[in-house]
């Protein structure tokens, strides 16, 4: 779990989803603010993790946010990419459905090393700038079933909603681990909105 430095409490929150929703775009947005116009995994990053700070309730926060590093694509994410880790960013692509179903094998694997009653899940959907596949009921469904009020959409390539969910889910982490009480009822004044849009992706339309 978190080290509790007096000064600076320490998070760490992990990149799970299929190869290709855009992990390493995301992580590459929060880290450069850039899209690389190559596709990152053809790219060798050498990079696995990123350090981010923000300011939460007058303290400083730091979180180290980790990327898989490909592994994922083999299935050969040890434990150590789990291993004290807060929360994981369940990450989807909008207009791939078939990424939004394995998001339960993501979980059911992550379930093998984390401590489900201590640990945060987000659930976002990259790639906002293009056509929502995925009924928005479908999406609301598995946050419920994971307890989370984190549900947004992002696009690396845009930028849109990035910082501000990472944000979001380091705040959630942070309030939880510190034990502040939160209600959550639907909107929260200091989260995102659920699914928060900053440009709504459309639903793909029947014709053409
Ligand atoms: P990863 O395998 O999950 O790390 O995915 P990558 O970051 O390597 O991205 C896979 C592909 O999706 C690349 O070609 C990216 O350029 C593209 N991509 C990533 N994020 C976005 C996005 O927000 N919008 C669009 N249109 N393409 C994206
Ligand atoms: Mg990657």
């Amino acid at each position: 779990m978190a080290s509790y430095n007096i000064l600076t409490p320490e998070y760490k929150i992990i990149l799970l989803g299929e190869p290709g929703v855009g992990k390493t775009s995301f992580f590459f947005r929060v880290r450069d603010e850039v899209f690389l116009a190559e596709s990152p995994t053809t790219v060798c990053t050498g990079v696995e993790h990123l350090e981010h700070r923000i300011v939460i309730d007058g303290q400083e926060v730091k979180t180290n946010v980790f990327d898989t590093a490909g592994g994922e694509r083999f299935r050969t994410l040890t434990s150590n990419y789990f291993t004290n880790a807060d929360a994981a960013i369940l990450m989807y692509s909008i207009e791939d459905q078939y990424s939004f179903e394995r998001i339960e094998d993501e979980i059911e694997n992550a379930l093998q090393f984390v401590d489900p009653e201590d640990f945060v899940w987000a659930l976002i959907g990259n790639k906002a700038d293009l056509h929502l596949e995925i009924e928005e009921s479908s999406i609301k469904a598995k946050g419920k079933h994971l307890g989370t009020p984190l549900l947004y959409y992002t696009s690396a390539k845009s930028g849109a909603n990035v910082k501000e969910s990472l944000d979001a889910v380091v705040k959630y982490v942070h309030r939880k681990r510190a034990g502040t009480p939160r209600k959550y009822s639907g909107v929260d004044s200091d989260l995102l909105p659920i699914i928060s849009t900053v440009s709504t992706p459309k639903m793909k339309s029947g014709c053409c």
